[in-house]
């Protein structure tokens, strides 16, 4: 236990020095992206201005929400234009 302890600290120092090392996790929306470093596992996500920002559990609500929505009409939207290009 105490040695998982260590490594994390030691991952943290890393990031701290060089910088984390962040890669997508999860695409919410075209605009809204999850982002989670490779070294220490710590999440980021963009916020309503476009700035990256810490995923809290309160962003991680409001995302899944965003990705419902998001999905919803880009479903909608493929209906519509496959409907319209019958005509
Ligand atoms: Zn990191």
């Amino acid at each position: 236990m105490k040695n998982s302890t260590r490594q994390q600290n030691s991952f943290k120092i890393i990031c701290d020095i060089i910088g984390h090392k962040y890669e997508v996790s999860k695409k919410v929306t075209s605009h809204v992206k999850e982002y989670t470093c490779k070294c220490c596992k710590k999440q980021l996500t963009t916020d309503g201005d476009g700035h990256l920002t810490e995923l809290t559990p309160k962003f991680k609500e409001i995302n899944s929400i965003l990705e419902e929505i998001y999905t919803r009409r880009m479903l909608r939207l493929k209906t519509k234009s496959l409907s319209s290009s019958i005509y």
